[in-house]
C-alpha cells in the first residue's frame, strides 16, 4: 500500500476509472462525489418503467484495451451496433454524414455542394486553416457549408465559427474522399464512416450500468460528499459530510470552473486563464411515449435554426429492455450558451412541436413522461485562449499536486472511452 493520501474528486467514468486502477496497482485513494449516485453524465435514471440516460450516451472504441475492460466489467450486458444515423435538411431525410451522401437533396443544391467540393478538393491548402470556419470551407467547399456544415455547427456550438480553431476537428468530423463524394452524391452511400460508425451500448438497462459496474468494483467510493474547499497551502479539502481530509494529491474531475470556486489561494493571472474558458449548455429532454416511433434509427441531425433542437435520438432502438412494452423514448438536445440563451419556460412546449412539425411524433405518440437534464458543461469550445488557458491551468494544478482529469476536469473534447484513458493516464502519474 502506498502511505500517500489520494483523493479524486468526482466519481464520473474518469473519476471511476482512475480508482480502478489505482486500485489495480494496489495504492489506496478515495474518491468524493457530489451526487447520490455515481456516474456524472454517464448516468440513466428509471421513470415509470422508461429508462432514460443523461442525453444520448453511446460507447465508441478505438481502442482494445478499452473495449476490452468495458467487456470485462459490463460480461454479457454488451452488444454492438452499426449505427443508423440520419440529417433532415429541407424537410428531407438523408442519411449521415451529410458530405457523402448529397443524393437525397433537391438536384441544384446537391449540384453546388458536389461542384464547390471538387473544387476545394483541387485547391490543397499551403498552411493548415486559421480558423474552424476557414477549416470547414476548405475541407468540403462553400456548398456544403452553406447547406449543412455552418448551419448546423452554429447551432451546436452556439458562437460563430470563425472564433474557434480547428484543433478538435480531426477525431469527430469525417472528410470522405472525393470519390465517395461522387458516389453519394448518385445513391445513398453505405460506406461507414466516421468515429461513432459502430456503438455499443447495454443490452439490458442503460449507459449507467457502466459506472454501476466499476463501482461494483471499488471500496472507498463516497457519495453526496460535495468538495466545498481545496486549502493548497495547507493540502486539505473540506467535503460536506466528511471531516478535514489532508492530501498529498487529488485526481480533480469536476468541471475547470467549479475548481476556481474552491480552491484557495489562487493568484490573479491563474484567475485570469480560468475566466478565459468557454463552452455550451446542453437543454436535454427526454420523452417516454406510447407507440412505436421512428423504428430503427438511432439518431437524427437538425440544422435549420427554427428547429429547437440540433439532435434527437430514440433509446428504444439502442436495446429492447428499456422502455416498457409498446412504447418509445426519444431524447432531444438545444444547445444554448450566454452567446446564444434560450427561455427555459418556453423550451419544452417548443420542442415538443418541433418533433410533431418534423414528423419524429406521430398523431399516435401520447407522451406520457418527460424527463430534463440541464447540463451547464456540454461542449468545450476551442479557440485562440484554450491552448494557453489550459496549459497555464494544468500547470498551476500539478505544482499544487492536483492532477487534471477527464472531459471537464483537464477540459477536452473527450467521449467516454476518452474520459476512461484519461482515468487511467491519472492513475499512472501516482507511483507508490
Ligand atoms: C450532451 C452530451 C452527450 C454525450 N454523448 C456521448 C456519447 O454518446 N458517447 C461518448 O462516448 N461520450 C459522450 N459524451 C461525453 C461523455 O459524457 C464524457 O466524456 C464522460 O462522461 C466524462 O466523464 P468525466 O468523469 O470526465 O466527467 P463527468 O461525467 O462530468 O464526472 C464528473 C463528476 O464530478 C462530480 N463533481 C462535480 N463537482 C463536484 C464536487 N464539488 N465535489 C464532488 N464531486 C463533484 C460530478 O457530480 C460528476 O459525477 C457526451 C457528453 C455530453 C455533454
Amino acid at each position: 500500500m502506498s502511505n500517500k493520501k489520494i483523493v479524486i474528486l468526482g466519481a464520473g467514468l474518469a473519476g471511476l476509472s482512475a480508482a480502478w486502477h489505482l486500485q489495480k496497482k494496489a495504492i489506496e485513494c478515495f474518491v468524493l462525489e457530489k451526487e447520490p449516485v455515481v456516474g456524472g453524465l454517464c448516468r440513466s435514471r428509471q421513470i415509470k418503467g422508461f429508462i432514460f440516460d443523461c442525453d444520448g450516451h453511446l460507447l465508441h472504441f478505438r481502442n482494445k484495451y478499452t473495449l476490452q475492460l468495458v467487456k470485462k466489467l459490463l460480461k454479457d450486458n454488451l452488444a454492438c451496433h452499426q449505427r443508423s444515423a440520419w440529417i433532415n435538411n429541407y424537410g428531407i431525410l438523408s442519411r449521415y454524414p451529410f458530405q457523402a451522401n448529397l443524393y437525397a437533396l433537391p438536384r441544384p443544391i446537391a449540384e453546388e455542394c458536389l461542384l464547390e467540393f471538387l473544387k476545394a478538393s483541387q485547391s490543397p491548402q499551403s498552411k493548415a486553416p486559421a480558423d474552424f470556419l476557414k477549416w470547414v470551407n476548405a475541407s468540403f467547399g462553400k456548398g456544403i457549408s452553406r447547406h449543412f456544415m455552418v448551419p448546423y455547427n452554429e447551432k451546436f456550438w452556439t458562437v460563430p465559427l470563425n472564433e474557434m480553431t480547428c484543433a478538435w476537428t480531426d477525431n469527430f468530423i469525417p472528410r470522405p474522399k472525393p470519390s465517395e463524394v461522387i458516389k453519394g452524391f448518385f445513391a445513398e452511400n453505405k460506406h461507414r464512416f466516421g468515429y461513432n460508425a459502430t456503438f455499443w451500448y447495454p443490452r439490458r438497462s442503460g449507459i449507467g450500468q457502466l459506472p454501476l459496474a466499476f463501482e461494483k468494483q471499488l471500496s472507498n467510493v463516497f457519495k453526496n460528499c460535495r468538495v466545498k474547499a481545496i486549502d493548497l497551502k495547507k493540502n486539505e479539502l473540506y467535503a460536506e459530510g466528511m471531516p478535514k481530509i489532508k492530501f498529498d494529491t487529488l485526481i480533480s474531475t469536476m468541471p475547470l470552473p467549479e475548481l476556481a470556486k474552491i480552491i484557495r489561494p489562487l493568484p490573479g493571472n491563474i484567475m485570469s486563464m480560468f475566466d478565459k474558458l468557454r463552452w455550451n449548455s446542453i437543454f436535454n429532454l427526454n420523452l417516454g411515449i406510447d407507440g412505436a416511433c421512428q423504428e430503427g434509427r438511432h439518431w437524427v441531425y437538425f440544422p435549420r435554426k427554427g428547429i429547437a433542437f440540433f439532435r434527437v435520438g430514440f433509446f428504444h432502438n439502442f436495446s429492447d429492455n428499456i422502455v416498457p412494452c409498446g412504447k418509445s423514448a426519444i431524447y432531444a438536445e438545444v444547445a444554448y450558451s450566454r452567446n446564444k440563451p434560450i427561455n427555459k419556460n418556453r423550451i419544452i412546449p417548443k420542442i415538443i412541436n418541433d418533433l410533431k412539425s418534423c414528423g419524429i411524433l406521430s398523431r399516435k405518440n401520447r407522451v406520457s413522461v418527460l424527463d430534463v437534464n440541464d447540463i451547464k458543461y456540454g461542449y468545450l469550445i476551442y479557440d485562440k485562449y484554450y491552448l494557453r488557458a489550459t496549459a497555464a491551468i494544468k500547470n498551476f494544478l500539478l505544482r499544487n499536486n492536483i492532477i487534471a482529469c477527464g472531459r471537464y476536469g483537464s477540459w477536452q473534447y473527450m467521449s467516454m472511452e476518452d474520459a476512461i484513458l484519461d482515468g487511467k493516464r491519472a492513475a499512472g502519474k501516482i507511483k507508490r
